[in-house]
């Protein structure tokens, strides 16, 4: 298989949604290119007294909606083009469920599991002295991804406040904080939650009463997956038929244990595999299965040209980034399958990331509680904006999806004057 460059797929799938849509050449021109792409070096003075200097990237993608928004990974094998990817990515997550921002991304070439805690906080801090002059509350605004977390977004929030001598916000420079340093309460489940609530509205669209006593099965087991399975269970009263991580999956039509069990065992056994109660199957086989929805949160491209036709789901739900392939998008869309687009399914996140910066910039906190209902409304407006847009053209859920971001990224570029028609 041809390995495809990814900023090259996401040049690609603009292209494809522009053909579906009213849009000029110098604007789609535009979209195709980052607004702005940093490489830094980051010097770290190493646990035994040596410097190393590692390579840093942010990349702000567009910001006609406002403030560029994404997070920040740290992967031995991140490149230049991935981040440009991502970034182009985040300005349609953010654009879909209409947050006030553009897309942006950064990353660092490291494996972060070869430093040492005070390593990682140098790393961390070098790297906001050296973008410092290309983020703000009010410019681009990371967040944590692969490899990063709350604990690396307190020292980044704190480096950036002792930069700008505490003359001014800091707090929203930064989201994913731990609660106490500007953190939302609400962060942890955010993307299940986000992903729960576009399933609620899925089900609506095809006419299902209600999602009681109906069947799930997810793949992999994450944060996202593990939180999807006790909110879909403990909330909605759905039935978990399967879930599964890397190793393998657990099944059982009568419904699995509690996603808490289910979590203690697979910290217990490294896998949730051979679980009592439930039947070994793999990752192929759950993607099979005969449920009412199947949701991929686990890694990219799991549903293919070779077992697409053989998903027995009515929803898909794609809580993972890329689980579908683009030929896999044409056999589940004739099948009638109603897909939930990644950057749609999995925009809890940043949304939720979104309330935290609100808050960081006002000094006031709201509870769990108008968190999670601010979010739902969020994503069910979401849902329903792309849902529509689906059905008036009849394309693909994932190119409506598509043609309501670039529509509104388009438009904010027009009302600036950035470009003519
Ligand atoms: N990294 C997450 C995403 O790509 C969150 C971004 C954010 O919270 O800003 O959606």
């Amino acid at each position: 298989m041809v390995e495809i460059d990814p900023f090259e797929m996401a040049v690609q799938q603009l292209e494809r949604a522009a053909q579906f849509m009213d849009i000029s050449e110098e604007a789609l021109e535009w979209l195709k290119r980052p607004m702005r792409i940093v490489e830094v070096s980051v010097p770290v003075e190493m646990d035994d007294g040596s410097v190393k200097v590692f390579t840093g990237f942010r990349v702000q993608h567009n910001w006609a909606r406002g403030p560029t928004k994404g997070g920040i990974r740290w992967h031995p094998a991140e490149t230049l083009s991935t981040v440009k990817a991502l970034a182009t990515w985040m300005t349609w997550k953010v654009a879909v469920v209409d947050l006030p921002y553009g897309g942006g991304k950064g990353g660092i070439i490291v494996d972060p599991k070869k430093l040492s805690e005070r390593e990682q906080e140098r790393l961390a801090r070098s790297y906001i002295r050296a973008v410092y002059d290309v983020i703000g509350p009010w410019t681009d605004i990371p967040a944590p991804d692969v490899y990063t977390n709350p604990k690396i977004m307190a020292w980044m929030m704190d480096e950036y406040e002792t930069i700008m001598r505490r003359k001014g916000p800091a707090f929203g420079v930064i989201t994913g904080k731990p609660p106490g340093v500007g953190g939302i309460v609400a962060r942890m489940d955010a993307t299940a939650r986000g992903a729960a609530f576009t399933i609620r509205e899925a089900a609506k669209a095809l006419g299902w009463d209600d999602l009681k006593g109906k069947t799930i099965a997810i793949q992999g087991y994450g944060n996202a997956g593990y939180y999807l399975h006790k909110i879909m269970s403990e909330e909605f009263g759905m039935k978990v038929v399967a879930v599964s991580d890397s190793k393998g999956g657990i099944y059982n039509p009568d419904g699995l244990p509690s996603a808490d069990e289910v979590l203690k065992w697979k910290r217990e056994h490294g896998s949730v595999k051979d679980m009592p109660g439930t039947q070994n199957i793999t990752n192929e086989e759950l993607l099979e299965l005969e449920v009412d929805i199947l949701a991929p949160a686990a890694i990219e491209g799991v549903i293919t040209k070779e077992n697409a036709d053989k998903v027995k789901a009515k929803i898909v739900a794609e809580v993972a980034n890329g689980p579908v392939t683009p030929e896999a998008d044409e056999i589940l869309h004739e099948k009638g399958v109603l897909q939930i687009p990644d950057f749609l399914c999995n925009a809890g996140g940043v949304t939720v990331s979104y309330f935290e910066w609100v808050q960081n910039i006002n000094g006031f906190y709201w509870t769990v509680e108008e968190t999670r209902k601010k979010l739902d409304d969020k994503m069910t407006k979401a849902f329903w904006d792309v849902f529509n847009t689906h059905k008036e053209k009849n394309i693909h859920m994932r190119d409506a999806a598509y043609v309501v971001a670039v529509q509104r990224v388009y438009e904010a570029m027009k009302h600036r004057g950035w470009v003519k028609k």
